[in-house]
């Protein structure tokens, strides 16, 4: 599949129903398009407060990432908002009728699935980037993460674990629409076995199950099967997908996490939104037929509201 040349949402609104994996109250989400480019946001239906998917209004990141504004969340945004960045489709009210987004099958494959079945649409205009131009690092308890220029987004994620039956994982990707949908839109989210009683007694993963993560026991999953072999360190990258849409456009750059997670995540956005001189906006041309390339522009501009 092509590289997206000019901003994207869906042809039609589409609604998806189900449970919260932390809450496990049900939830109704419907992604609806918009006919400027306004970036992602969320809308709590029955308040009418708005949001938009961006680093400064995190507001929680216990094992998901939450947007909080005027005391209403937005929980565990991440497999939505990986699904859409994976798909180049940045342009979208997100309207939710709870507090927390259903956990669905625990993948993105779900929500790719809906954003296919209402359609792709382009808007007018040229697709804008986060281009960066100089390496930005965070570092916290061993865990590190760094990003750095490339013409795209390239991935790098490294997971260790005590834990024998999930040990090291490491996988390195070029990321685009079609080896996002094979490569990581499938991999579940997962836990350890040992974690879930103090997991339950904190109020969080009330609705988790082996229908909606693996659950890795010293000794193997509890699932009869994995979706792919190193379906952890795939999951990690689809957080990692998610978490850079709060940076408010799709980033080029290359992206190396260890050890990392949602805190690490949005701390990196953070520190790369925070130093100027670190990015500057590109565009999406076409100097070469068939070939997307993206020049930068002179200049810092500011996030979009
Ligand atoms: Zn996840």
């Amino acid at each position: 599949m092509p590289r997206a040349l000019q901003p994207q949402t869906l042809q039609r609104a589409i609604t998806v129903e189900g449970r919260g994996l932390h809450g496990n109250r049900p939830c109704r989400v419907t992604l609806r398009p918009v006919d400027q480019p306004t970036g992602l946001r969320f809308r709590h239906t029955p308040s009418g407060i708005e949001v938009p998917a961006r680093a400064d209004r995190v507001g929680d990141l216990s094992l998901a990432t939450t947007l909080v504004q005027d005391g209403i969340r937005f929980g565990t945004i991440e497999h939505l908002l990986s699904a859409l960045m994976g798909l180049e489709v940045e342009h979208l009210l997100i309207e939710t009728d709870g507090e927390e987004l259903p956990i669905l099958d625990g993948s993105a494959r779900p929500w790719v699935e809906a954003i296919q079945r209402a359609g792709i649409a382009q808007l007018p205009g040229r697709r804008r980037f986060i281009k960066v131009l100089r390496p930005v690092e965070v570092e916290a308890k061993g865990k590190r993460m760094r990003v750095s220029p490339y013409d795209g987004l390239r991935l790098r994620y490294t997971i260790a674990f005590d834990l024998k039956s999930i040990g090291r994982q490491s996988r390195e990707l070029s990321l685009d629409p079609a080896k996002y949908l094979r490569e990581l839109a499938p991999a579940r989210t997962f836990c350890m076995e040992q974690d879930i009683t103090a997991m339950r007694a904190m109020g969080l993963a009330q609705g988790g199950s082996l229908e909606n993560a693996v659950v890795y026991a010293a000794d193997g999953p509890l699932n009869d099967t994995l979706r792919y072999e190193d379906e952890a360190v795939r999951h990690k990258m689809l957080d990692l997908v998610g978490d850079l849409a709060l940076v408010g456009a799709p980033i080029l750059g290359l992206v190396e996490a260890e050890a990392a997670g949602h805190a690490l995540h949005v701390a990196l956005v953070k520190a790369l939104l925070a130093d100027p001189t670190a990015w500057t906006w590109a565009e999406a041309g076409v100097e070469r037929p068939r070939r997307p390339v993206f020049a930068g522009l002179s200049g810092a501009h500011p996030i979009p509201a």
